[in-house]
């Protein structure tokens, strides 16, 4: 197992921030973490294990021993049942799903990353979340010593959220997920209506493959490629404020608002927009012209000029609206 130390993230995360790990090594068999856990006791660094660096921003050097995950394999248990390791990539998944006529995963096409960080923050797109399809994720607890199982119930999954945002001695090992064999289709999120009608498609004519392509169609246009473009996606998450509270806010009555139970939700996309963020740039950070909840990194920006640029947003919103955004990533 080789450990190497000072090791520079850049390349780990999508925005590209230049921040050094203390310590580094590659995860690519489960029988390594044995090693891996030696060293960091010995040298009392914590584990951060980490994908594809598509929803962290390291903010400073990072004391700690940084694991890339790497492990690989698939493993179908029953016709509606598959084991996936952490490390295999969420999109090269999600094809496999189709191509083997296990359905159910297909709204989440093209969203980036591993499938272990996929219950992190239970990852969601045109109207589903990975959460509707766990049945139980395998985790090995650095704390314990020990390997759990956590059914679904068990990882309090929520908008963006699950246990182990609170729990980061659990390193995620493989999730195991439920899919259906028979073809049914969610096209209810108004986006995939907008682009099914302006492609001319009949309802009828929908299959999970082509719900795939239709997703795959509409992220290509409306998000900026993270390759050409540095960012983590939705830099703030939607805000859902208690329908008691509504009255408290300051809000332009152009800005769309949906029901969601006792709450209502407000895209945060359509908040910057209205108050003028959208393509707004300070020196190397903005947010990107293309879609206004995507932070953008133009060039080599440290994470705290980051962090300052988001604060910068958060105050404005709250300050002209008294609505309170939150960050979507991880910041290390
Ligand atoms: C262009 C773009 C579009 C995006 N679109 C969406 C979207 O539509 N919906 C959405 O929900 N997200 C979206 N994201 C965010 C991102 O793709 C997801 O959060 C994804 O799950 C991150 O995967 P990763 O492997 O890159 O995780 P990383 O960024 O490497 O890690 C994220 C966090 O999870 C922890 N972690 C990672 N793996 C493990 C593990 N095995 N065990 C324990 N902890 C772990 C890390 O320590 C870190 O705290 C988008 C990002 C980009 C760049």
């Amino acid at each position: 197992m080789k450990f190497v130390e000072k090791y520079s993230l850049s390349n780990l995360n999508a925005l590209k921030v230049n921040e050094k790990a203390e310590f580094y090594c590659e995860l690519t068999k489960e029988n390594e973490l044995a090693d891996i856990l030696e060293f960091s006791k010995i040298n009392n660094l914590p584990i951060i294990l980490i994908g594809e660096g598509t929803n962290i921003v390291p903010i400073n050097s990072i004391e700690g021993l940084v694991v890339k995950n790497s492990l690989k394999g698939i493993k179908v248990i029953d016709e509606d049942t598959t084991e996936v390791a952490s490390g295999e990539n969420w999109h090269d998944f999600v094809k496999w799903t189709l191509l083997n006529n296990k359905f159910g995963l297909e709204n989440l096409a093209l969203i980036p990353g591993t499938v272990g960080a996929g219950p992190i923050q239970n990852i969601g797109a045109y109207g589903s979340e990975i959460s509707n399809s766990i049945k139980e994720v395998l985790v090995f607890n650095v704390n314990s010593n020990d390997y759990e199982i956590l059914t679904n119930e068990q990882c309090e999954f929520g908008y963006r959220t699950s246990v182990f945002k609170e729990r980061s001695e659990l390193l995620i090992l493989s999730v195991t997920f439920t899919t259906n064999s028979d073809a049914t289709v969610n096209t209810a999120y108004q986006s995939l209506k907008n682009e099914i009608s302006s492609q001319g498609l009949s309802d009828s004519s929908i299959t999970p493959k082509k719900v795939f392509d239709l997703v795959v169609d509409v992220r290509k246009r409306v998000l900026p490629d993270h390759h050409v473009y540095p960012n983590v996606g939705s830099f703030f998450k939607n805000v859902f404020i208690n329908k008691k509270d509504v009255d408290s806010l300051n809000l332009d009555a152009e800005i769309p608002t949906y029901d969601a139970g006792d709450s209502i939700k407000i895209p945060s996309a359509y908040l910057l927009e209205k108050l003028g963020w959208k393509g707004k740039r300070k020196g190397g950070v903005g947010m990107s012209a293309q879609h206004s909840l995507v932070l953008v990194s133009y060039e080599q920006v440290t994470g705290n000029e980051i962090l300052s640029f988001a604060n910068e947003v958060i105050n404005d919103v709250n300050l002209k609206t008294n609505i309170k955004l939150e960050i979507e990533p991880t910041l290390l």
